[in-house]
């Protein structure tokens, strides 16, 4: 019996996202294997960190990098980077920022649940206006000398009404405030580890326990090296507000593991094998009678496809109680649904073959 069954708790086949509730991704064999070898044996944290950041600012073309604990831990140190450097007393003042430079930019359509994750270091959050033809002149007065950073989210849903981040690179750039992309999720397309940086980000932030398939409580910051010497400084083992969020030696080496395989994947093939899981989907629904479409680009904006199935009323089913119905069975198949709730996602990126299978015997038990 496996660990779940004797826990008494239900596993779950993953047709929607990297979704934290539901355990993020699934760690491949090199990573679960590196994890275990290094839990073999004592090292020195500081010194694996130095190994495990020059190895990871290799494999992604970064000046430097570093592993922290989950993406919105990333967000708290770097924040705290921006807002003390690298300078250690500084550093043992936060949360208690009240002078110097505890204030962070963000436009207002880009606020969500995980902006809290940079309060944790006591800054303040100033919300900008959204893009209006006076945007350039906006950024230029919010900037004082109080501020520490502008934190910038790249996705389809956050970067609709906010300036295009090339212009706020280059005005943040002028006075010198560092710009701090979270691209959690932003994965594929593989380049998008360089690419926000070569285009003059300072940080850039990835979750490790997303499409990186490294171990769920870790994340990645690329970017400048003097702002990573001082993300190091605001991070386990150093006492400081990041201590909370502390990387154990097993997590270190398995996001260096996940990593290292992301990269070297055959993107090509990757991406043949979610069109096969789209297109298998979406031609199996229509034998149903379904309505079934390719959706592009993913939730958001990776380089990805979704199918889209669209129930009718002659099925006996909406798309909410389809998705209702597909998660209360036994394995339960998560599957998202889109916006208007005209229809059920379905995301291949965590949908392994044999899973595609009973997903379509489920819809057939279901609708056929
Ligand atoms: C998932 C996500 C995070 C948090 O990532 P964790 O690794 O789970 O901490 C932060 N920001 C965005 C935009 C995300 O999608």
């Amino acid at each position: 019996m496996n660990i779940y069954k004797r826990l008494g708790v239900k596993e779950m086949i993953n047709a929607a996202d990297s979704y934290t509730i539901i355990g993020g991704s699934l760690m491949p064999n090199e990573v679960i294997e590196a994890m275990s070898e290094a839990a073999r044996a004592f090292v020195s944290i500081e010194e694996l960190h130095d190994a495990v950041g020059k190895r990871l600012a290799e494999l992604t073309r970064n000046e430097a990098a570093m592993v922290t604990g989950g993406a919105a831990a990333a967000m708290a140190i770097a924040a705290a980077a921006c807002m003390a450097g690298a300078d250690g007393e500084l550093a043992g003042k936060l949360p208690c920022a009240e002078a110097g430079r505890n204030e962070i930019l963000l436009y207002s359509c880009q606020n969500n649940g995980f902006v809290q994750a940079v309060r944790l270091t006591g800054a303040k959050v100033i919300e900008l206006e959204d893009r209006t033809p006076d945007s350039d002149r906006q950024l230029r007065e919010a900037i004082t000398g109080r501020t520490a950073c502008l934190l910038y989210f790249v996705s389809t849903q956050f970067e609709r009404y906010a300036p295009p981040l090339g212009d706020v690179i280059s005005i943040c750039r002028e006075r010198g405030v560092p710009v701090i992309v979270d691209a959690a999720a932003q994965l594929p397309p593989v380049s998008n580890l360089w690419a926000y940086t070569e285009m003059g980000v300072d940080l850039v932030i990835f979750s490790g326990g997303k499409t990186l398939r490294g171990p769920q409580n870790t994340g990645l910051v690329v970017g400048r090296e003097d702002l990573i010497a001082a993300c190091r400084a605001h991070s386990s083992p150093r006492s400081s507000v990041g201590r909370p969020m502390k990387v154990s030696k097993e997590s270190l080496v398995g996001l260096l593991a996940a990593v290292e395989r992301y990269v070297g994947l055959d993107q090509e093939e990757l991406s043949r094998q979610y069109e096969f899981a789209v297109e298998t989907i979406c031609a199996h629904a229509r034998r149903l009678g379904l309505r079934a479409e390719r959706l592009y680009p993913g939730p958001t904006g990776q380089s990805y496809p979704r199918a889209a199935l669209y129930p009718d009323p002659s099925c006996g089913y909406t798309a909410e109680s389809l998705q209702a119905e597909l998660k209360s069975g036994d394995p339960m198949i998560w599957v998202g649904l889109s916006e208007d709730k005209a229809a059920i996602l379905v995301n291949p990126l965590h949908l392994q073959d044999r899973e595609i299978a009973l997903v379509c015997d489920r819809l057939a038990r279901l609708v056929g």
